[in-house]
């Protein structure tokens, strides 16, 4: 195929649709069964943490200051190791927790304390409205969107650019709708469509005329895992102080994307009095974390940021031949053919792919008959609701190179099957 699918006759298109499901049939037969549902380390790149299963090691358990970590107290994390990060992601060490193994719980009880108490500066808490929305970047990471549902907030979409949110959008919405008091986002390769927040966004974002508990949720998840150059987001905790706006920003960070999934540390920066508050609450949640398990993080990276860079050199290696294969795939199959558009990010998780509308969900549901199961179509929006049917997330981490090629045989295939299907339902 190398001309637009839509320029073929009825007569072309339904002989090119018999040739490709013979070709399907016999992949489909071949029993495979493969996996891209969830942005997870491949084996290989957890093995490059096997030294955290033997860290902090015998004996060790005391912090810089001499405190024996394996008792209670500590509440906002280690000091060194708040350190190491505090200089990754230029955040001062008083406005930076650690916490405890992730950060998605992290930001589900920033949403549950604002629903219940409140934010600083402002006296009602969030319960006390009618309505509070979120706006959600899209497409988006599902489980911000899960929280949101979860704990009743309506969520707004805004279109994604490859520089961000469509700042117009959302400088409207904030405008019309004084029930909005979030935003969700993803500013570096975000997820799924790989996108960098730039400094123009990020300076409207802190900018923009909001309600004074207005927060945005800068979950920088992807924020050192640059596949090919590296790149720096935008200083966003600055951008807000200087904006006249320092309460406004909640920057989440983890180490789940560098070492263990889960098996981490969970970061949190903002301003000194969201954090004075955050520490208000967190002494009502628990009475020490598990600090040796931060110890073993420190003594890791051997208390340095660069060698946070280091290790994501490494990962990169493994991760850039996998993106290299989908996107030369996509490339191959798919250039010229109007059928399909992809992302080409820079690092992350992730790569984002949008079909012809109403494609999507038929799209999925062929590759998992055929043994392979993609993220469901319609995750990467609020509710699962994708309203044009378009988008696909594609999570090419951990199959093996072997295992991807057939994966993405099957994909494009699908795609074309499913295009046609369509245009042949439009004739
Ligand atoms: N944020 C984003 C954007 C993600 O893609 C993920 C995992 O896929 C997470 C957060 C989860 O992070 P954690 O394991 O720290 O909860």
């Amino acid at each position: 195929m190398t001309s637009a699918i839509a320029d073929l006759s009825l007569t072309e298109l339904t002989e090119l649709h018999s040739n490709l499901r013979a070709e399907y049939d016999e992949l489909a037969s071949r029993g495979l069964k493969l996996d891209l549902t969830r942005g997870k380390p491949s084996p290989a790149q957890l093995d490059l943490s096997n030294a955290l299963l033997t860290l902090p090691g015998a004996g060790q358990y005391r912090d810089e200051a001499g405190t024996d970590l394996r008792n209670y107290g500590g509440a906002q994390g280690l000091r060194e190791l708040r350190a190491i990060f505090s200089d990754a992601l230029r955040v001062p060490v008083p406005q930076l927790l650690a916490l405890s193994n992730a950060s998605l719980n992290i930001m589900h009880d920033v949403v549950v304390h604002a629903l219940l108490h409140g934010l600083p500066g402002v006296g009602r808490p969030w319960c006390a409205e009618e309505t509070v929305s979120f706006l959600c970047p899209v497409p988006g990471y599902d489980r911000h969107f899960s929280i949101c549902e979860h704990l009743g907030i309506r969520m707004i979409p805004v279109d994604m650019t490859d520089a961000g949110p469509d700042i117009a959008q959302i400088e409207q919405l904030l405008a019309d709708d004084p029930s909005i008091r979030g935003i969700w986002c993803v500013p570096m390769h975000s997820n799924p469509t790989g996108a960098i927040y730039s400094e123009e966004v990020a300076r409207a974002l802190v900018s923009l005329p909001a309600a004074p508990d207005f927060r945005i949720f800068w979950d920088n998840a992807y924020g050192v895992h640059h596949i090919w150059d590296e790149h720096t987001p935008p200083d966003i905790v600055s951008l807000c102080e200087k904006a006249g706006n320092p309460d406004r920003i909640f920057y989440y960070f983890s180490t789940s994307k560098i070492n263990f999934p889960g098996g981490g540390i969970g970061l949190v920066a903002s301003s000194a009095d969201n954090i004075k508050r955050m520490k208000a609450h967190l002494a009502m949640q628990t009475i020490g974390l598990d600090k040796v398990i931060q110890l073993r993080t420190v003594k890791f990276f051997d208390g340095k940021a660069e060698n946070i860079r280091a290790h994501m050199r490494k990962v990169a290696e493994l991760l850039r031949p996998r993106f290299e294969l989908v996107l030369n795939s996509l490339e191959r199959e798919f250039k010229g053919l109007d059928i399909l558009c992809w992302t080409a990010p820079l690092g992350g998780y992730f790569i984002s792919v949008e079909t012809m509308p109403g494609c999507a969900k038929a799209i999925v549901a062929m590759a998992k008959d055929a043994g392979v199961v993609l993220t469901g179509a319609g995750a990467t929006w609020p509710h699962g609701q994708d309203p044009a049917d378009t988008n696909i997330r594609l999570a090419p981490t951990v199959p093996t190179l072997e295992e991807l090629e057939q994966t993405m045989q099957l994909f494009t295939l699908c795609v074309k099957l499913a295009s046609i299907d369509k245009l042949l339902t439009q004739q």
